[in-house]
C-alpha cells in the first residue's frame, strides 16, 4: 500500500500519524526539528510541548476541552494516552511531564511498524505523487513552505501574527461609570444598538495614558523583528507612538458616542469594550492588542475610568500563528478543495491549543486512512467536540460589519459556543435532576447535556454503540 506523507511531528501530525497507520496504512512522518529548529521548540522530540504544560480541564461533563479529551480517549489518542501515562498533579486540569510525554509519544511513534520517521525540512509542496499528504506543521511553520502554501492559497489567506487583546470580566467593570451604546446607536444584526461598554476619559486622563502606553515596558520580540504587522492588528502602545492624536482618531475615538451619566460633556476619548461570549459574562477590550508585559497591562489598563477594579480573565499579547483561512479553503474532510488527497491538519488549520491541534491531527489522518482504503469518509457530527471544532474550521462564519477589512476567521479554541443549541423543549435532567432550572443551574445544566449530546454522538460515529450491542 502507498504510504500517507505527514509533513510535521508535533501535537496534530504525531496524532495523525497513529490514527492512520492504526487504521493498517503506512504512514510516513516528515520532521525538521533535528536539522532545523524553530523559534520556540527546544528539543527534537516529536510532540513538544512548547509553552505550558497543561491540557487544561479534564472535566468531561462540564467543559468543552475536557469533553474533547473525553471524546479523543474513546478513538484510542495517542497524544491522551501519553498524556494520562504522564499525568503531573494539577486539581482538575491534565497537566504532564513534559519530556516524559514527548518521549513517550517519539518512542510509540518510532515503535509502529507501519510508521517511517524522516528527519528533513519539506520546503514546498508535497510534490503530486504524494497522493495523500497532511500538512501539521503548525503556527511555527518554516518560511519555505509557509510561502510555498501562501502561493498556492492566496497570500491573504495565510495569517501571520496573532493578536490578542485583554479580556475583562463584566462584573468587574465599574458600571457607575461606563455605559452600554453602540457607536451612532448603530443597530447591527442580533444587536441593540447598546452592544458596547464604554470607557469615558477627559483630556488629562487621555494624556497620561497615553504617555503610560509608551513609557510601559514591552515583552521582547526579538526573533520576529522586522516582519510586518497585520494592517488592523498594531499594538496598541505602537499606535501610541505614532503620534498623540493617533489613538483618539483610532480605536480610542469618542464620536457617536454619548456618555449617559453625563451628557451634556463629551468624552476627550473612549476605550470600547465588546462583548466575547454568549453568557455575557466577559468583554474585550476593542483595539487593545499589545505586547506590552502583563503586570504593566494590568497598571496601565487600571488607570481607565470604571475599569480600577478590572479583573483580567486573560491579558494580552501577540505572538507568531502561521493559519490558513481554512472556511474558504478547505473542504469539510479538511482537504484542500483544489487538491484532492492534500490536508491541513493542526493549527495551521486555526483551531487555538495543543488538545485542539492534535484533535484536528486525528480526524485527518482517520479521513486519510479511509481514503487510502477506498472507504467513505465519515465527518463527526456537530453535536460532538470534534464536529463542532471542524465545523468552526470548515463551516460558516461571520462576517464583522462593524470592523471592515478585519478578517472574520479567527483561531479558537474549543468552547460551548461552536455548539449547536439543544433541541427546544428538550428536558433538562443530567444528574438525574429534571425540571425548569434558572441562572448558574440552568447553564450547569445545559452544559452537562451537552456533553451526555455529545458522548452518545461520538460514540455512535466511533461504531462503539454497535460494537457494545454485538457483543
Ligand atoms: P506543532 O506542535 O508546532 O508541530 C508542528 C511541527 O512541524 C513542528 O515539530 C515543526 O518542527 C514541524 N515543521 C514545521 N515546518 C516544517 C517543515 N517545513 N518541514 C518539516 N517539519 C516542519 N497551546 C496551548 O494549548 N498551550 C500553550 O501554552 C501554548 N503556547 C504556545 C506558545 C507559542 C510560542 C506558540 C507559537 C504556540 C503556543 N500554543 C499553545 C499553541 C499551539 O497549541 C501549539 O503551538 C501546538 O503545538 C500546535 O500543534 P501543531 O501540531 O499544529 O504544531
Amino acid at each position: 500500500q502507498k504510504p500517507i506523507h505527514i509533513i510535521g511531528g508535533g501535537l496534530a501530525g504525531s496524532e495523525a500519524a497513529w490514527q492512520a497507520a492504526q487504521a493498517g496504512v503506512p504512514v510516513i512522518l516528515h520532521e525538521m526539528r533535528g536539522v532545523r529548529g524553530t523559534d520556540a521548540h527546544k528539543t527534537d522530540g516529536l510532540a513538544e510541548l512548547v509553552c505550558s504544560n497543561s491540557f487544561r480541564s479534564d472535566d468531561a461533563e462540564n467543559n468543552a476541552v475536557g469533553l474533547i479529551h473525553a471524546e479523543m480517549r474513546l478513538a484510542n489518542s495517542l497524544i491522551m494516552a501519553c498524556a494520562d501515562a504522564n499525568q503531573v498533579p494539577a486539581g482538575g486540569a491534565l497537566a504532564v511531564d513534559r519530556d516524559g510525554f514527548s518521549d513517550a509519544v517519539t518512542a510509540k511513534l518510532e515503535a509502529h511498524p507501519l510508521i517511517t520517521i524522516v528527519r528533513e525540512e519539506i520546503t514546498g509542496l508535497p510534490p503530486e505523487e504524494w497522493d495523500q499528504a497532511i500538512i501539521a506543521t503548525g503556527p511555527l511553520t518554516a518560511p519555505f513552505l509557509a510561502q510555498a502554501i501562501a502561493e498556492r492559497t492566496g497570500a491573504d489567506a495565510l495569517a501571520f501574527f496573532d493578536a490578542i487583546a485583554p479580556i475583562v470580566h463584566f462584573d468587574s467593570i465599574n458600571m457607575d461609570i461606563c455605559w452600554f451604546q453602540s457607536r451612532y446607536d448603530k443597530v447591527g444584526p442580533g444587536g441593540t444598538g447598546k452592544d458596547y461598554i464604554n470607557c469615558p476619559m477627559d483630556k488629562a486622563q487621555y494624556e497620561a495614558f497615553v504617555a503610560a502606553l509608551i513609557d510601559g515596558q514591552k515583552t521582547e520580540f526579538k526573533q520576529w523583528e522586522g516582519t510586518p504587522y497585520f494592517d488592523g492588528c498594531l499594538p496598541i502602545e505602537v499606535m501610541a507612538e505614532r503620534g498623540p492624536e493617533t489613538l483618539r482618531h483610532g480605536p480610542m475615538k469618542p464620536m457617536g458616542l454619548t456618555n449617559a451619566h453625563n451628557p451634556t460633556v463629551k468624552a476627550y476619548a473612549v476605550v470600547q469594550l465588546r462583548q466575547d461570549n454568549a453568557l455575557g459574562t466577559l468583554y474585550n477590550m476593542v483595539g487593545f492588542q499589545t505586547k506590552l508585559k502583563h503586570g504593566e497591562q494590568v497598571r496601565v489598563f487600571k488607570t481607565i475610568p470604571g475599569l480600577e477594579n478590572a479583573e483580567f480573565a486573560r491579558l494580552g499579547g501577540l505572538h507568531r500563528n502561521t493559519y490558513i483561512n481554512s472556511p474558504t479553503l478547505l473542504d469539510a474532510s479538511l482537504q484542500l478543495k483544489e487538491r484532492q488527497g492534500l490536508r491541513f491538519a493542526g493549527q495551521i488549520t486555526g483551531c487555538e491549543g495543543y488538545v485542539e491541534s492534535a484533535a484536528i491531527g486525528l480526524l485527518a489522518g482517520r479521513f486519510a486512512a479511509a481514503e487510502r482504503m477506498g472507504q467513505a469518509v465519515s465527518v463527526p457530527p456537530v453535536t460532538t467536540a470534534f464536529g463542532a471544532l471542524l465545523n468552526h474550521i470548515t463551516g460558516g462564519h461571520i462576517v464583522s460589519d462593524d470592523e471592515p477589512g478585519k478578517r472574520s476567521f479567527q483561531p479558537m479554541n474549543i468552547n460551548f459556543g461552536l455548539f449547536p443549541p439543544l433541541p427546544a423543549g428538550m428536558k433538562l435532567k443530567p444528574d438525574g435532576f429534571e425540571g425548569r432550572f434558572r441562572g448558574k443551574d440552568k447553564s450547569v445544566a445545559k452544559k452537562k447535556a451537552t456533553t451526555a449530546r455529545a458522548i452518545a454522538d461520538c460514540r455512535e460515529w466511533l461504531g462503539l454503540e454497535n460494537k457494545a450491542a454485538a457483543e
